[in-house]
């Protein structure tokens, strides 16, 4: 989905983070980073709150054979593939504290329900995300909607 035009509380929330990332001093180190993603993501749900998509967190932090156990999923374990990082070789970003998962939830009957499907929040919060800086998992060749890195 591309939209014509950020609507205004996208711009401000945008320039928002952009005005904490000129703060941060010594943009490249580890704790820079994790300091950065930790408030993008944070704008995230402060955004997908305006836009009454209602979020909750599943994954940020996770070990190396936390990742490789992933990675066995449709290889050596049943089941579609869900990730190409093995966790040793090839790192997550999620390893190094600079990514998270989102579940979209629904209102529906009297309480939430979670959604992976449709896809349009996920993407509306792609979109924003990106233009905050960060990387959208729903852009990669093995789709990874709910995913936000940086
Ligand atoms: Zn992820």
């Amino acid at each position: 989905m591309v939209r014509a035009s950020r609507n205004y509380t996208e711009k401000f929330l945008v320039a928002i983070g952009k005005s904490y990332l000129k703060a941060l001093p010594h943009k490249t180190s580890k704790n820079s980073y994790r300091l950065q993603f930790a408030f993008m993501f944070s704008l995230l749900f402060i955004y997908a709150w305006t836009q009454k998509i209602y979020l909750i967190p599943t994954c940020i932090r996770r070990t190396a054979k936390e990742q490789f156990d992933r990675y066995q999923k449709g290889r050596t374990i049943a089941g579609k593939k869900v990730t190409n990082v093995d966790g040793y070789k090839k790192k997550s970003k999620h390893q190094r504290w600079r990514a998270g998962d989102v579940l979209v939830l629904a209102w529906e009957g009297n309480r939430f329900q979670s959604k992976w499907r449709p896809i349009e929040p996920y993407e509306i919060l792609g979109e924003f995300w990106e233009g905050l800086g960060g990387t959208w998992g729903g852009r990669w060749k093995l789709r990874d909607y709910c995913h936000f890195e940086i």
